[in-house]
């Protein structure tokens, strides 16, 4: 293994030298091509963003006020028909969505604050998983999953007269195939005709970058809001908290180095989808992307650091099943999976993208580089895979997989603040070590 790495250093610092000496073209043309297929990403995915952020109904009225409190919450029925009842502090105002691949119901509600054990709201009868959380500012979102076409038939809230608490009764069936896609079509000619179809105009350009040379890196706490991630296997403690606190820490540590201005992509417990999570980093005009996670494996023992770039095929199984697993987060929240874009001006984004590529394995060797004999690593530590959060063509990018929440070890230091300032002090370094490179060789 340890040859093989190396022979891929060899490789890689040939094509460093080459693509550095061309680097602030490559910088120009990489802005101007990734707009163009930014647009076309946005633009395929421009109904489904509407879906999830309904403009026309939006329950926003009720945001500037405080959380409602959903303070307790039952499910039951069979798979035919299933009653799911909540119990609120204030009245909800809802708005019912429907997705497909696979079948989902949303739920849109305010900003709720969910006092529920997982257990008041486990999947059952026409379910097979039920997600509740925050969505953005002002919005949280109840996910419900189901194998075969349902709606909600019965929407009711009944005031509790006595008891200042409001009763959220939602009834769902299974319905045709039809009845479904005529729901999820209706919606689409809603949103559409409220919002004139305009979605390529809202898409941010790509920042610009700091004039003075500043060296701009985009840290991105992974999962949040809906998505909760991995849960520790001994604290059940939530990798949306883990990665927030981490990337808060390395935030802090980047921005202490000179030239180095670092920004978070959320700086609290909201949901972002992947291609805004990309996007957010292109708008501040990063230098580099870092992705912060701390997964789960089903082996219990795996314990170690892990740095990932992208690429079309994996590395190896664990990589495939990981990247599988982080690109569900989109799903997870309710957000319909788009279309791969139509490939914009082909052979510039090939281009872009291959050395784009090569600047992000540079940074993975730095990372690797500085954790040896200083961070635990598992075993071939750079590995790749299809991270969708990955795919900017014009930012080079890693995920950084800080160890396993299912290896007690390994969680114990997930949890620990010295350790998250000693690691993000190592980051740190590989990450200036990186843009010496970088400036020396190419401006
Ligand atoms: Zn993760």
């Amino acid at each position: 293994m340890w040859r093989k790495r190396d022979d891929e250093a060899g490789t890689c610092r040939t094509a460093e030298t080459e693509t550095s000496r061309r680097f602030p073209a490559w910088r120009a043309r990489a802005v101007a091509v990734a707009a163009a297929f930014l647009a076309a990403m946005f633009a395929a995915g421009a109904p489904a963003a509407r879906a999830a952020q309904p403009q026309v109904e939006s329950p926003a009225s009720q945001s500037a006020a405080e959380p409602l409190l959903a303070y307790s919450a039952r499910i039951a029925g069979d798979d035919a028909r299933t009653r799911i009842v909540i119990e609120f502090d204030r009245k909800p105002d809802i708005v019912v969505h429907y997705v497909a691949n696979p079948f989902r119901i949303l739920i849109d509600l305010p900003e709720t604050a969910f006092a529920l054990k997982p257990a008041d709201l486990e999947a059952r009868g026409l379910f097979t998983d039920i997600r509740f959380g925050a969505m953005a500012a002002g919005r949280s979102r109840i996910v419900l999953t189901a194998t075969r076409p349902v709606a909600i038939v019965v929407a009711d809230v009944q005031e509790e007269q006595g008891a200042e608490s409001f009763r959220l009764v939602l009834d769902a069936a299974i319905v045709t195939e039809q009845d479904f896609a005529a729901r999820v079509e209706a919606q689409k000619w809603q949103q559409t005709a409220a919002t004139g179809g305009t979605a390529v105009a809202m898409l941010p350009a790509a920042g610009e970058r700091a004039e003075d040379g500043t060296f701009v890196v985009a840290v991105d706490a992974g999962h949040g809001g809906i998505d909760n991630g991995a849960r520790g296997v001994e604290t059940k403690t939530e990798e949306k908290h883990v990665t927030l606190a981490f990337a808060r820490v390395l935030v802090g540590k980047l921005n202490a180095l000179p030239g180095i201005k670092a920004v978070l992509t959320r700086d609290k417990d909201e949901f972002l989808s992947l291609p805004q999570r990309v996007q957010l980093a292109r708008g501040a005009g990063a230098d580099l992307f870092i992705s912060i996670h701390a997964d789960t494996l089903r082996q219990k023992d795996i314990r170690g650091a892990t740095v990932y770039t992208i690429s079309d095929r994996a590395s190896d199984s664990l990589a495939a099943g990981l990247a599988e697993r982080e690109n569900l987060s989109d799903e997870i929240a309710g957000i319909p999976l788009q279309n791969e874009p139509a490939e914009v001006a082909d052979i510039l984004i090939d281009l872009t993208r291959r050395e784009t590529q090569t600047f992000s394995i540079n940074l993975a060797r730095s990372v690797v580089a500085t954790f040896e004999g200083q961070v635990k690593l598992i075993n071939n530590p750079h590995r790749h895979a299809g991270f969708r959060v990955l795919q900017a063509p014009d930012v080079p990018s890693i995920l950084l997989e800080l160890g396993f929440l299912s290896n007690a070890e390994d969680e114990k230091l997930l949890l620990d603040p010295t350790w998250h300032e000693r690691v993000s002090d190592l980051i740190g370094k590989a990450v200036d070590r990186y843009r010496q490179t970088v400036v020396a060789t190419g401006q």
